[in-house]
């Protein structure tokens, strides 16, 4: 067949003429590997399944990638398909970790093996890596941005503080709250931050899906009630959509000064909203180099090597630690956003202009 091809292309060099398209250089089969993704409405995702896809084509992989719009079944079903379909492995960002246990017992009989994309799915044995950021740490930072905008450390007063949280049934929500958790609760213990609505449990500050509107809802609610007639100097937000969520809230009842406000993922609308001065920071995670792990933890599996790991601690599903490379985040406010993300291809300065 090679021989073919080649002999074609000489011909075809010859007569000047590309006659039937033979493929110049024959792509091994390498079989479909399946993507199922959370939704498209929190926009990172897309990114991350352009990236996950374009990395498996060019190690010769098919690809399967869908979509559930933060539908459980819908996910379950996916998967389901693609297991059908005989892909030869699964990378899953889950909607609910806790939800996949059955569909995922379903790849281990056919052998698929599965890697947990950014979103750590518990309960399960069948999962066999995890490729995420150093999620605590996004918490972290969120918290190292409020200490230092609201110069806890060097003024004394006391400074109003509310807190949102991510999806309680997304593990990295915990992360990121018990992250940002671990700073900040010295200042409230002190009073030197307090809750005035008084939510501070995870379970209540927590936002279903990470629905944006579900969090204005809540931001409104807060103002109308414990918050009128009191200032709040900051809102801990887990990522850009809640951000922009109690931006609006907090615009709508007629804040001028806008309080401290963090985020995550450096979305194009928050990051425009950085450099205007109206969200304070942002955690930017490089969706394309954590596809890469992704890809490269599968592929390696999947020529019978070992992926490498660099963390085999902190991410117990339940029922088993799951070896896990961590990726880094970066904290991202009016100060290095141009060097972050402009320097750094993410957007181009014309993106964040427009
Ligand atoms: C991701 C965040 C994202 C959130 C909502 C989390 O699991 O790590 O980057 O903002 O889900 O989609």
């Amino acid at each position: 067949m090679r021989r073919f091809v080649v002999a074609t292309m000489v011909l075809a060099l010859l007569t000047g003429c590309s006659g039937t398209a033979e493929p110049a250089v024959e792509q091994p089969d390498r079989g479909t590997i399946g993507i199922a993704m959370p939704t498209t409405t929190s926009i990172r995702w897309v990114g991350d399944g352009e990236s996950i896809v374009r990395q498996f084509q060019l190690l010769g992989y098919k690809t399967d990638l869908q979509y559930a719009e933060d539908d459980v079944n819908r996910q379950i079903d996916q998967i389901t398909s693609m297991i059908d379909g005989k892909v030869r492995a699964l990378v899953v960002g889950a909607i609910d970790g806790t939800a996949l246990k059955n569909v995922l017992a379903d790849a281990a009989t056919a052998k698929i093996p599965v890697i947990s994309y950014d979103r750590l799915i518990r309960d399960t044995p069948d999962i066999t890596y995890y490729a995420t950021f150093d999620n605590y740490k996004v918490g972290v930072l969120q918290a190292t941005t409020i200490i230092k905008a609201l110069r806890l450390d060097s003024t004394g007063g006391s400074d109003n503080i509310e807190l949102f949280a991510g999806s309680a049934d997304d593990n990295n929500a915990t992360f990121f709250f018990n992250g940002a958790m671990s700073l900040l609760r010295p200042y409230l213990r002190s009073g030197r931050l307090r809750v005035v609505s008084g939510e501070t449990a995870f379970a209540t500050v927590a936002t279903q899906r990470w629905d944006n509107a579900v969090a204005k809802k809540r931001m409104k609610r807060l103002l109308a009630g414990p918050l009128r007639g009191k200032r709040v100097d900051a809102v801990l937000c887990p990522n850009d959509g809640i951000a922009r969520a109690a931006l609006e809230a907090l615009q709508e009842d007629g804040y001028r000064k806008l309080p401290v406000i963090t985020g995550q993922d450096a979305e194009l609308e928050s990051a425009k909203l950085i450099a205007a001065g109206k969200q304070t920071e942002t955690v930017y995670k490089d969706t394309r180099e954590l596809a890469k792990v992704a890809v490269q933890m599968t592929n390696s599996l999947l020529l019978g090597g070992v992926p490498e790991v660099n963390d085999e601690k902190q991410y117990d599903n339940g029922v088993k630690v799951v070896p896990t490379f961590l990726l880094q985040p970066v904290n991202v406010d009016r100060t290095n956003y141009r060097r972050v993300l402009i320097d750094g291809g993410y957007y181009t300065a014309d993106q964040l202009a427009g």
